[in-house]
Order: C-alpha cells, then sequence, then structure tokens
C-alpha cells in the first residue's frame, strides 16, 4: 500500500514579518469561509490516492496556529473521512508563539497533533523586533514549555541566523538558548532576502546591510559543530535532530514522496502507477481567487507541468545531495545512459576534497559539503 502526505497552508498572519514571502494575508476576517473551503478542496480531491494511506499531515503557512482546535477539527475530521490515516501518523502544526497559549495547545495535542514545529526565530529581543515578529523572547519559552504541558513529546524550533550585522556571539547565545529548552528538532535558516519584502527593499535603497557570505559561512559552520556536540543528527542543510526526530515530512519531500497540497499556494506532487514520473501542481497564492474557484466547484489550480524520466533523476541528486545522502543506485541510472565516465571521477573528487564520504552505498555530504551543497549538485548533474 502506497504512502501519500498532505500538506494545509494557513494563509493568515497576524502581521506580516519583514522577510517573509509566504503568501499570506493580515486580516483573519474570512478564516471560517476559508476552513469551509478548505474542507470542499478536500472532498474535491479525495478521489486522488483514495487507495494510498496517509502518513504525514503537516499544517503550515501562514499561521496555523491561528485555527481555532475547532476549526482545526473540523479539517482533520474532513480527512479521516475521505482517507485512512495510519495508526502513529505525524501530524505537525506550525505554531506563532503569539497566538496559542496552553490551553489551545491541549486541545491540538488531543486532535491528534503529535508535533508542534514553534517558529522562535531568535531568542534576542532586538532581533526580533527587527524581523517584525509578534512574539517576544519570554513566549517563545513559555510556547515551548506549554507544549510540554500539553503532552507533545516532540517540539522542534525554527531559528534564523546571520540577521545583518549578528555577531557570532550573538547568535551562539539563541541557539544555546534554544537548546536549553530541549527540543526534539531544530531548524536553523539562514536570513535570506527574498523579492516582494520589505527586507528586500530596505536593503535596496540602503537601510539595511545584508551579512557577507563568509560571516555567514562561519556562522553556518559553527552551528554544525554546536550541533553536533549536543547530539543532534545533521539530516539536511538547514535541518537537526535527535535520533528518532526527523521530520517525516520534510523527509517525504526530499525522498521525492507523493503529496497533496491543499490552501492557497499549496504545491503537490503525484506519481504515475509504478513510477518516478509523475505531476506536480499548485494552487493559487491568492485567497480571494481560490475561495471563488472552490465556491464554483473548481480546482484552484495556478500551474502544474508533468516530471518526466530526466527531471525525476536530477530532482533525486539535488534532493538527495541536500538532504541525507544519495543512494549510489540513484546514479546507477546515469551509468547506464553512458554518464559513469563522466561521474566516477566527480564523485572521487568530492571525496579527496573531503567533501563527501562514501558510506555503506550513500554518498553523504561532509559540513564542508553542505556549504557547497548548490555547487556540488551542478558538478552531478549531466
Ligand atoms: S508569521 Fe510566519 S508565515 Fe507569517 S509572515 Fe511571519 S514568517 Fe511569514
Amino acid at each position: 500500500m502506497q504512502n501519500i502526505s498532505l500538506y494545509f497552508h494557513i494563509p493568515f498572519c497576524e502581521r506580516k514579518c519583514l522577510y517573509c514571502d509566504f503568501y499570506s494575508v493580515e486580516s483573519v476576517s474570512s478564516m471560517g469561509l476559508f476552513v469551509d473551503a478548505l474542507c470542499g478542496e478536500i472532498a474535491m480531491e479525495s478521489d486522488l490516492r483514495k487507495e494510498a494511506e496517509v502518513g504525514t499531515i503537516f499544517f503550515g503557512g501562514g499561521t496555523p496556529s491561528l485555527l481555532s482546535p475547532g476549526q482545526l477539527e473540523r479539517i482533520l475530521g474532513e480527512v479521516h473521512r475521505r482517507w485512512n490515516v495510519l495508526p502513529g501518523a505525524e501530524i505537525t502544526l506550525e505554531t506563532n508563539p503569539g497566538t496559542a497559549d496552553g490551553g489551545k495547545l491541549k486541545a491540538y495535542r488531543s486532535l491528534g497533533v503529535n508535533r508542534l514545529s514553534i517558529g522562535i526565530q531568535s531568542f534576542d529581543e532586538e532581533e526580533l523586533r527587527f524581523l517584525s515578529r509578534i512574539h517576544n523572547s519570554r513566549q517563545a519559552v513559555q510556547c515551548v514549555q506549554d507544549a510540554r504541558k500539553a503532552g507533545f513529546g516532540n517540539v522542534s524550533i525554527d531559528l534564523i541566523y546571520s540577521l545583518p550585522g549578528q555577531t557570532m556571539d550573538r547568535w551562539i547565545a539563541t541557539l544555546e538558548k534554544g537548546l536549553s529548552l530541549g527540543p526534539e528538532h531544530l531548524s536553523a535558516y539562514s536570513l535570506i532576502v527574498e523579492e516582494n519584502t520589505p527586507l528586500v527593499r530596505m536593503v535596496r535603497n540602503g537601510q539595511v546591510t545584508p551579512n557577507p557570505p563568509e560571516a555567514e559561512a562561519s556562522i553556518y559552520e559553527r552551528t554544525m559543530e554546536v550541533m553536533a556536540a549536543t547530539g543532534y543528527g545533521h539530516y539536511e542543510v538547514s535541518n537537526y535532530a535527535l535520533p528518532g526526530f526527523r521530520c517525516r515530512h520534510n523527509l517525504v519531500y526530499w525522498h521525492r514522496g507523493e503529496y497533496i497540497g491543499f490552501g492557497p499556494s499549496a504545491h503537490s506532487f503525484v506519481k504515475n502507477a509504478g513510477a518516478e514520473t509523475g505531476r506536480r501542481y499548485a494552487n493559487v497564492a491568492n485567497l480571494s481567487t481560490y475561495l471563488q474557484a472552490i465556491a464554483e466547484g473548481k480546482g484552484p489550480l495556478a500551474f502544474e507541468e508533468s516530471v518526466g524520466e530526466k527531471e525525476a533523476q536530477q530532482e533525486r541528486i539535488f534532493l538527495g545531495l541536500r538532504g541525507d545522502g544519495l543512494d549510489e543506485r540513484i546514479l546507477e541510472v546515469f551509468r547506464e545512459e553512458g554518464g559513469s565516465a563522466r561521474l566516477r571521477p566527480v564523485l572521487e573528487g568530492l571525496i579527496g576534497e573531503g567533501l563527501a564520504v562514501h558510506d555503506d552505498g550513500i554518498l553523504r555530504l561532509t559540513d564542508r559539503g553542505y556549504l557547497l551543497c548548490d555547487e556540488i549538485a551542478g558538478r552531478l548533474m549531466p
């Protein structure tokens, strides 16, 4: 029986953060209408992979912790009516510390959510204000403690490093504060200056100067050292987990599993029967258009493409390298196509330069390799 994952994009935020390019709106007035539409979309899509079993569910956004427990119950109820959700399925909800108190987290837990991903970003008040987060450091700590009291045994925290002018000491203070809370999983992302954000405008008009790449690389290297020394396995460029706590939902993306996304801007990938090829598509990134499409009984599709053999192989190389390693069998495909003569010296070169290790049929990047991950993927691509 095949497994499938479900992603729900909850497109509301109390206030947009300076750096964020995820799709969301600041008014929650249409949350009720949205939940109705989301249930409608689940019903519309329910024939898709009906026979598959749901292994992971992820509520992202936006700010899913703006959902009331009653709204979450409706969505999960609709999922359970349409698909067989496996016992032990991982159900993650992204939580903004400024939007969820202990009572709400307890209610989420009782509805079956078993993993919280808490968007803390920093424990430094000045940095939190710069990022225009709605929470402060005390609320972030409280949120992790409330999660424990609510019965969550699988808590992840998100942190952002390489803020403009951030010193190594300042970042390490945030990282160590995060680790002192004992999360099972930690994601550390560098601050990216995305198009169409207030941050990019501030950079362009000279109000903000991004951290130089060398400073960012040093922080990343130090982060990898601290995480390894504290027992967290590094299993993707930005992700670290204690043994047994890798995010199963994200592994589905990185291992090219199948997933269906619901809500504005959500992406989906479904494979052709028994093949690695398939179809990738995304919903419109606009709440009004989304609501209207569902009301008219139409799919809220914005884009779709088919994924052929060659793209599938390239994705496996790229995602495998960014993630937990590249199975040598994937490279066999390239050998069959005459790529072996070219790939073998590239692989040996990576190992010789200390950028990768060969371990039981899996090619894994070293910490230095992670630093140069995109460049390495370029070397391997046919
Ligand atoms: S709360 Fe999250 S999704 Fe919303 S604007 Fe901030 S970073 Fe983006």
